[in-house]
């Protein structure tokens, strides 16, 4: 057994670090009471965080009803997003670094971009997009490496009115023709190559191969990033750095409407096909910068570094977006936290003296898997709050991140989100609530959580209770459609429980209202009437010494309805047997009960993952059905390869 917290652990913050930080436990209990109360007070107050052009009147109005979803924040305000990043820090902040760039080798010397250089640098790029022919409400797709170009590009659509929508640069050219098409795009920015890891991603290629099936208007504008030579089609490609070093140095904003999209963003795709969420441009700004200094405790001088792709939400919201409004400084990483060795994140870490770290679950089981030795090697004393973010963190993941990366002494934040939700849903404020290993704990301000019964869609009111998530009443970060599909977006989230947003997720409320998540309601399973989160069977088999990672999904049982089918990868050097298989089993009736003993285990030496990380435990459910014809959509998986191992060695040949 690997040393576990205590599950009844509570973790609360030092009397300083409760001191010294904007939301302590009285302030959070007044100001979410008042913002669920009356949510037009509490918004109108707290919308004037960022910059208006022409100051809204009108707060929120918003509908629920399926049939009539419409969602509106401020509707009648104008503003501009580059703005409120950029020009209003010009005052204050021209010469405080914006952006830190840590490049992917770390030999090449980082870049330290002030507010007065991302004015000029995305002005130049915006100066080029308007050469080209791009208007606002117009289109553009950003397939680019983590490069300081991607920050500039995102803000340079906002500042003319462009809607943006990033597609991660290991995605295949399938997949980002899929995106261009369906948002039908004017331009796509690019790279000649994204290097990550030591290894270069063809992205100029792969974007030639994707352009064969769009529209022949689409302009390609280029970053020669690793100057490596790419093939060059004359009519359509466009030297970007080129025209930016010619292109005017300053760029006025266009006045916004508060509803007018600022991005698309498609989702990763865990659980079909991805789905082009829109969010706009007032609404989600307010959510995001307010998420950010609050759930991080952000103060003036602080380095945030959020380890996220920009192609993933959390990269909008808390590379770009948030921390940028707030005239933070944050910290974008070009490469992967094993590369040039397993200490790289902390490496960074005590270089840029980061002082709130956020990052994801799967990143910290790798990690954990490689030993602490690599974490211990660095100064972390600048860290003062760490975050995790993108699927339920397992108490022996958590436990490690506090006591080798935290030192026992920094508060962590489990932040719950979607991309629907733009920002934070529910989060501890870590100066205000105290910290249970595994749960998201409460909801951020004007949030209202409802966990209701999937059979028969009642509102359990009871605390202490368990059920599916879904949220009662809007929040300004709440997404507004889906691309060009507002009927789908219905569909998809306030079909099932009406009246209300469906997450999709399912959770348990313990005895002091604190969330749990248990996982996506489709990974639930019910064997023999007992209804059973996958991610808490998962958590027993990685708390097991041998184990690195476990996968569980149900499938058909003739007896018990439904069986639990295990995939496990075990650490490095342990050696498959039946006598360990026997040892799991046995392990798991102990942790959770007999009930939860898996059925079937298979060895996987990989997992089906997604580009962001995540299982994707519909691949694994049609394997354990021994219906592995039809897998779906699988443009998102990171390497398709490991699907065959999967089949060929399945355990369930009925
Ligand atoms: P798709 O919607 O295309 O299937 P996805 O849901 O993986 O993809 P995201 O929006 O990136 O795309 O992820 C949101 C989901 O991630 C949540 O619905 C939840 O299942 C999970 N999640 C995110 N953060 C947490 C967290 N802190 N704890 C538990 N689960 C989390
Ligand atoms: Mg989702």
């Amino acid at each position: 057994m690997k040393d576990q917290p205590d599950a009844s652990a509570v973790y609360k913050p030092s009397d300083d670090f409760v001191a010294n930080a904007h939301v302590d436990a009285g302030a959070y209990a007044k100001m979410y009471a008042a913002s669920v109360a009356d949510p037009d007070a509490f918004w109108a107050e707290h919308g004037q965080r960022i910059d208006w052009i022409q100051p809204f009147t009108k707060v929120k109005n918003t509908n629920f009803e399926f049939g009539k979803v419409d969602i509106k924040w401020f509707e009648d305000g104008t503003l501009n997003v580059s703005a409120n990043c950029i020009d209003r820090h010009m005052i204050t902040r021209a010469n405080q670094t914006a952006i830190i760039w840590e490049p992917d080798d770390p030999k090449t010397p980082a870049l330290h971009i002030t507010y007065a250089k991302l004015l000029e640098e995305t002005s130049r790029m915006a100066n080029v997009l308007k050469s080209v022919g791009v208007k606002k409400g117009d289109r553009v797709v950003i397939y680019l490496p983590m490069i300081p170009e991607a920050a500039y590009a995102m803000l340079a659509c906002a500042r003319i009115g462009a809607i943006h929508s990033i597609v991660f640069a290991g995605f295949s050219p399938d997949a980002l023709a899929n995106r261009i098409n369906d948002c039908d795009a004017k331009v796509v920015i690019t790279a000649d190559y994204a290097p990550r890891g030591g290894k270069k991603t063809p992205l100029k290629d792969n974007t030639d191969k994707a352009l064969l099936h769009c529209s022949d208007r689409v302009k390609c504008l280029v970053v020669k990033h690793t100057g490596d030579q790419i093939h060059w089609i004359a009519d359509r490609d466009i030297d970007l750095r080129q025209q930016m070093d010619w292109a005017k140095p300053y760029c006025p904003y266009v006045e916004m409407g508060a509803e007018d999209p600022l991005f698309i963003l498609y989702t990763s795709g865990s659980t079909g096909k991805p789905k082009g969420v829109v969010h706009t441009s007032g609404g989600y700004l307010v959510y995001a910068s307010m998420t950010q200094q609050l759930t991080f405790d952000y103060h003036d001088g602080d380095v945030f570094w959020c380890t996220a792709d920009v192609g993933w939400v959390t990269g909008h919201s808390y590379i770009i977006y948030g921390p940028l409004a707030n005239g933070a400084t944050t910290l974008m990483f070009e490469g992967v936290p094993t590369f040039p060795d397993a200490g790289r994140f902390w490496e960074v870490c005590a270089k840029h003296k980061v002082s709130q770290f956020y990052t994801a679950p799967t990143a910290i089981r790798s990690l954990m898997g490689l030993g602490p030795e690599w974490v211990e090697k660095h100064d972390l004393s600048s860290l003062k709050v760490l975050g995790s973010v993108g699927e339920p963190i397992n108490p022996e993941a958590w436990n490690w991140y506090n006591t080798h990366v935290g030192k026992g002494t920094r508060p962590i934040v489990d932040t719950f989100w979607q991309t629907e939700t733009g920002g934070h849903m529910l989060t501890p404020l870590p100066g205000a609530i105290p910290a249970k290993p595994g749960s998201a704990t409460l909801p951020f301000f004007g949030v209202k959580p409802v966990v209701l019964d999937p059979a028969t869609a009642k509102v359990h009111d009871e605390v202490e209770t368990e059920g599916v998530l879904c949220i009662a009443d809007s929040w300004p970060g709440q997404m507004r459609t889906l691309w060009g599909d507002h009927e789908r977006f219905q569909e998809a989230y306030f079909a099932q429980y009406k009246g209300y947003y469906f997450t999709g997720d399912g959770c348990r409320r313990d005895a002091d209202g604190y969330y749990w998540i248990t996982g996506r309601v489709d990974d639930v399973i019910n064997v023999s009437g007992h209804r059973m989160g996958t991610a808490e069977v998962e958590s027993a088999l990685v708390a097991h010494e041998k184990v690195a990672e476990a996968a569980v999904v149900g499938y058909p049982h003739d007896i018990k309805g439904q069986g639990i089918y295990a995939y496990v990868t075990l650490m490095k050097g342990v050696e498959p047997s039946d006598a360990l298989r026997k040892e799991l089993e046995a392990f798991v009736r102990q942790e959770i009960g007999p009930i939860a003993k898996p059925d079937l285990i298979q060895w996987a030496p990989g997992l089906p993952k997604t580009r962001s990380g995540k299982i994707m435990r519909r691949i694994l459910r049609k394997i354990a059905e021994n219906d592995f014809g039809s897998l779906g959509d699988t443009s998102t998986l990171a390497d398709p390869s490991v699907v065959d191992d999967l089949i060929e060695n399945r355990m369930n040949r009925h």
